[in-house]
């Protein structure tokens, strides 16, 4: 029987709840256990397919076609293993589930209630899932912050789990300390509220897990403890730290793994966290920056710029970065100041590389599409994904192939150089209004051809990536590209479709139709982004 680990958030969302989980999952896998991690988003949407990046950060796909929250990317990245579809929930799956349910009579005519039967169908999943996974642990983040409305029957589902298994349950809070400027000293009452809050659910926390931009003092620590009632050593102290691999090491400076344990009556295991601990030294050993531009669009929110969008690209940028002993620089620029200013598309001369994450819709496409151009003519390194191949192949179509205005049909439905289209199945889709989670979801094969820069980077034929579009390259112009000297390095041979392209006579020039980033974890880079990194260096 699994053991499950509820952590939930407390004070303000965007503290690192999801990280932390996963570092509480690495923390218990170095001790030889089995561990899995689940996310419950308390959206009515039934998954994150929907959810525009900019409000809710990336939408992370599984190898199971799941279009999940970016924090089961943080687990698969701290864990290092695949996390399947079973992992992720939302309110509106489950009220879907139990609506269904229902309707085909399952409740035998009894009367249908938010209470227990929603928190009954939550329970049933995460058992599910600790089962598939055979876990010795299952951790299950559940979104916000309590003492939301809207969370509720998911801390209910986790209050019935203790009472009907009290050995088998615990809860951690993740709270915040804040640390006003005009009073200059770290303040608990935020955190002292948010206990109350969850006492009202009827539920003690375990574990305090206390975030800030320092670490927590003594004096400190003693008021969370009095004032929230929990022995001060399972308050954690959990400061703003420059790299989050970094978190599981801190976490059991204050001995967490210890304390879990302890808290389930489990005998002490020793761990081993070499890896991970030498991790930590490569990224701090990693000085001399490598210069990265990342060309997209969901960076902004008012006066502020969020990176969520990308996270994955982010992180496996770094990854690959230090794996060949490289500061990572990454910089955000926008695509559609391009359009407006092309004389400012000079500026890409200082990077070491230039990315063109994916994408969807109109706005910034044309600058997408100059800065594909400008990186292939002045040979700057290249990595597109997804949209970032499809615009690289538009590109090329109008620039080098003579086709004039070839476009995707996602732009221009009646284009004469659709070089870009819709499968018929996607078609279909759309005609019936069918949009969620109607992509090219999740992981499909895809064989390489020998000689050419992806076959090296994966040194093997066949690979299976992970996938997230509706649109492919069309396969109609695929001669006619061919002649004008694009590669198509990787084809999916169930479908004959196009899965990378790549260009000779250029440093790095690749484009990817999946999304090679979703794949790289911290311990093991991505083979792609590591010849794209390495290409990079060889440009300073
Ligand atoms: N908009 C493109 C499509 O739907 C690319 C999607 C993406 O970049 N993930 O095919």
């Amino acid at each position: 029987m699994s053991k499950f680990i509820f952590i939930c958030g407390g004070v303000m969302s965007g503290i690192g709840k999801g990280v932390t989980t996963a570092s509480i999952g690495r923390i218990l896998k170095s001790r030889g256990y089995r561990v899995t991690a689940v996310k419950i988003d308390p959206y009515i949407n039934v998954d994150a397919g929907t959810m525009n990046p900019i409000e809710h950060g990336e939408i992370f796909v599984t190898e199971d076609g799941v279009e999940c929250d970016q924090d089961v990317g943080n687990y698969e990245r701290f864990l290092d293993q695949n996390i399947p579809k079973e992992n992720y929930m939302t309110t509106g799956l489950i009220y879907q589930t139990v609506i269904e349910r229902e309707r085909n009579m399952e409740y035998g005519g009894k009367c249908v209630e938010t209470i227990p039967h929603i928190p009954e169908e939550v329970i049933k999943r995460l058992d599910r899932a600790a089962k598939k996974a055979k876990a010795d642990f299952t951790l299950i983040e559940i979104g916000g912050t309590v003492g939301e409305y809207q969370n509720a029957v998911f801390l209910e589902a986790g209050r019935m789990m203790r009472l009907m298994r009290p050995k088998d349950v615990i809860f951690v809070l993740v709270s915040y300390l804040p640390v006003p400027k005009m009073i200059g000293e770290m303040k608990t009452k935020p955190t002292q509220y948010a206990v109350r809050s969850m006492n009202s659910a009827g539920i003690q926390p375990d574990v305090i897990v206390a975030r800030s931009v320092i670490p927590l003092d003594g004096p400190r620590k003693k008021k969370i403890s009095i004032f929230c009632n929990i022995a001060p050593e399972d308050v954690i102290s959990a400061p703003d730290i420059k790299s989050i691999y970094e978190i599981p090491i801190n976490f059991e400076k204050d001995k967490l793994g210890y304390r879990i344990l302890a808290k389930f009556g489990l005998k002490y295991r020793r761990k081993n966290m070499a890896d991970w601990e030498q991790l930590a030294k490569n990224i701090k050993k990693a000085k001399k920056p490598v210069k990265i531009g990342i060309v997209g669009k969901y960076f902004g929110t008012g006066d502020f710029t969020l990176a969520d969008s990308y996270i994955s690209v982010i992180e496996a940028l770094k990854h690959a970065s230090w794996f060949h002993n490289r500061k990572p620089e990454l910089i955000w620029l926008n695509a559609e100041s391009y359009e407006k200013t092309p004389g400012l598309l000079t500026e890409l001369k200082n990077f070491n590389g230039i990315v063109v994450p994916g994408g969807f819709g109109a706005r910034g496409v044309e600058g997408k599409i100059k800065t594909i151009e400008y990186a292939r003519k002045n040979k700057i390194p290249f990595l597109g994904l997804c949209y970032g191949l499809q615009l690289a192949v538009v590109e090329f179509a109008r620039n080098v192939c003579g086709m004039k205005n070839a476009h995707t049909t996602e732009i221009s439905p009646r284009a004469k150089y659709a070089v870009i289209d819709m499968l018929p199945e996607q078609l279909a889709n759309i005609k019936e209004k069918r949009l969620g989670g109607s992509m090219r979801l999740g992981a499909y094969t895809c064989e390489l051809a020998p000689g050419t820069k992806s076959f090296k980077a994966y040194g093997t034929k066949l690979i299976s990536e992970r996938h997230r579009h509706r649109y492919e390259v069309n396969n109609d112009f695929r001669e006619k590209l061919e002649k004008g000297g694009m590669i198509f390095s990787g084809i999916n041979p169930e479908r004959n479709l196009i899965e990378i392209i790549e260009l000779k006579n250029h440093p790095f020039f690749v484009g990817t139709q999946f999304h090679p980033e979703f794949k790289s974890r911290p311990l093991n880079p991505h083979p792609l982004f590591k010849e794209f990194i390495k290409s990079a260096i060889k440009t300073n």
